[in-house]
């Protein structure tokens, strides 16, 4: 099912780790029918996160893009990570959203990667709604949340919710279910049904003051977004919905102010209005300015290279797209692409505006976390996102576009590596094998290196950090049939000597202790002064450059 696109709507839902993401996501793809059984975290039975080595941990590492319909929208929600190994993860998942689901801890507040990844949503100007997750948990606050949310990220929520009761006691959960402001009446979910079924009624007498407070917050912020509402709220103290939802969705948009959703998702309450928000108040992909870029390879006569160009979001202008994910998948890789304008057609071949050379679009597939099913149509269109067989040299950030019109969108930048590791296959017999895994690996991930060291023969692997290395190994296990040892690299510490007299010839000792070497590059001249007599008698002219010398010290 293909849907026009201004019922669209490209998501991420992005967090701290334990915010409750996954969780979220998998009661998303419950009510939206994609799953026929919420899956749970702990049990290790999710759908998004798929990955044995995901499931495992019960965190969310790669991301996973997936389609669901609701209520006439069609929602690709991409699932990204939280830990901060995976930080470059969630950067490029932003790169091709329109819009995003914040999801916050109740008892946690805002946390140190929802701050990073609010950062990352304000670069690319990604207007978001918050999900206040957790209102069962012990000690769990929604105004303190909410309030954590103004102050530290410095953003503008307006609650559209609030909760009936919050946290727990001692005999059970006192978090029943939510208040919404804008209908102003209560919802009750109902267990058995995991939440499917809910019940909708007046609001109970004890909340009815709280409720009208949180209320008049939320018209005045929107009055103030409107002179002639503002004049209209005054006269009346309140603003019709019509209005109402008009002006949250514009100023939504903007980034002005961020629609506030409360619930618990490990109890199946009030995941579906933050399903009904996403179509009501996030972007669809023509709500999002056209995408920019360069001419990479000019064939018009005055047109010059690097010569600015953009792409509105239209099925008429010509096709391009950008490669955001490369998943390794059992008949080939299968690249996630988002297409910005034209259509992506399956048996085309297009431009990789970086390599400038061919790639051919074999297959177009629709991804349900671990299902996936091929789109009938044989073509996508502006806006959307699909998995695409068929592309073999196209990596993570490249733009694919018609022949005819290229046009090179700004590339998904990625931090540099942080940690490296040595790595060798058990049997050595497998040290092609191993080569082959390796350039697949990077191929799929771009945070993740691997070089041979040219002194030692070793092979460097690095990546984002211990947990980054460590899935790649299981997964060079598990996919590759692999078998690696790792370790410390032999080479601890490097240093290039440019040595034009011996007085620029500078040697540190590693704080580590240990061998220190050098690559020693000398002007040969007559060498004398204060350099240690066992560098002098391993120096001897015309042997020197580009030796590499090993010094004891
Ligand atoms: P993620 O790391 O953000 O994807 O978070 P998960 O969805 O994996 O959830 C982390 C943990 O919090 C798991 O043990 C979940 O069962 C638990 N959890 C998620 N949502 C809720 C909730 O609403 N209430 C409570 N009490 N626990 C939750």
């Amino acid at each position: 099912m293909s849907a026009s696109i201004e019922k669209i709507r490209n998501i991420g839902i992005i967090a701290h780790i334990d915010a409750g993401k996954t969780t979220t996501t998998e009661r998303i793809l419950y009510y939206a029918g994609v799953v026929h059984r919420p899956g749970g975290v702990d049990e290790g039975t999710t759908a998004t996160d798929f990955d044995a080595e995901e499931a495992k941990r019960g965190i969310t590492i790669y991301s996973a893009a997936i389609t669901c319909h609701w209520k006439g929208y069609s929602i690709n929600i991409i699932d990204t990570p939280g830990h901060v190994d995976f930080t470059a993860e969630v950067e490029r998942s932003l790169r091709v959203l329109d819009g995003a689901v914040v999801v916050f801890s109740a008892m946690e507040g805002v946390e140190a990667q929802s701050e990073t990844v609010w950062r990352q949503a304000d670069k690319y100007n990604v207007p978001r709604i918050c999900f206040i997750n957790k209102m069962d948990r012990i000690g769990a606050s929604f105004d303190r949340t909410f309030q954590e949310i103004k102050k530290r990220l410095r953003a503008n929520p307006v609650a559209l919710q609030i909760p009936i009761g919050e946290g727990s006691t001692s005999t059970g959960v006192s978090f029943e279910g939510v208040i919404d402001l804008i209908k102003m009446k209560s919802l009750y979910y109902d267990s058995e049904s995991m939440g499917a079924k809910f019940e909708v009624g007046e609001i109970a007498d004890e909340y009815l003051e709280q409720a009208q407070e949180w209320r008049s917050k939320m018209l005045e912020a929107v009055a103030e977004l409107d002179e002639k509402v503002l004049e209209q709220y005054y006269e009346t103290e309140d603003i019709p919905e019509e209005d109402l939802l008009r002006l949250l969705r514009e100023a939504t948009l903007n980034g002005t102010l961020q629609p506030t959703f409360c619930g618990s998702s490990l109890n199946y309450i009030g995941v579906q209005p933050v399903l009904d928000a996403v179509g009501e108040f996030l972007p669809s992909p023509l709500d999002r300015p056209p995408v920019e870029g360069i001419n990479p390879q000019p064939k018009k006569r005055n047109a010059e290279a690097g010569e600015p160009t953009s792409r509105a979001p239209s099925v008429d202008e010509p096709m391009c797209g950008l490669v955001f994910k490369i998943q390794a998948d059992k008949h080939g890789d299968l690249c996630f692409i988002r297409v910005y304008s034209g259509q992506l057609k399956s048996g085309s071949r297009l431009l990789n505006a970086r390599t400038g050379k061919k790639e051919l679009i074999s297959q177009l597939w629709r991804v349900h976390a671990d299902a996936r099913e091929k789109v009938e149509t044989d073509c996508i269109d502006a806006g959307d996102i699909a998995g695409v067989i068929g592309p073999k040299e196209a990596v993570t950030g490249d733009t694919l576009c018609d022949i005819k019109h290229p046009i090179l969108l700004e590339s998904i930048t990625f931090p540099e590596t942080v940690i490296s590791m040595a790595v060798e296959p058990e049997s050595s017999a497998d040290r092609k094998k191993l080569e082959e895994t390796l350039k697949k690996l990077s191929r799929q991930d771009p945070t993740f290196k691997a070089v041979t060291n040219e002194e030692t023969g070793q092979t460097i692997v690095s990546g984002m950090g211990e947990l980054h290395l460590e899935v790649l190994r299981n997964r060079m296990q598990k996919e590759f049939n692999l078998s690696v040892r790792v370790h410390k690299p032999r080479v601890s510490y490097r240093e290039t000597v440019t040595a034009v007299t011996e007085k620029e010839v500078e040697f540190n000792r590693p704080s580590s202790g240990g061998d220190l070497y050098f690559k020693v590059k000398l002007r040969l001249e007559p060498f004398e002064g204060d350099v240690p007599v066992s560098i002098l008698s391993s120096l001897k002219p015309g042997e020197l450059d580009p030796e590499l010398h090993k010094v004891m010290m």
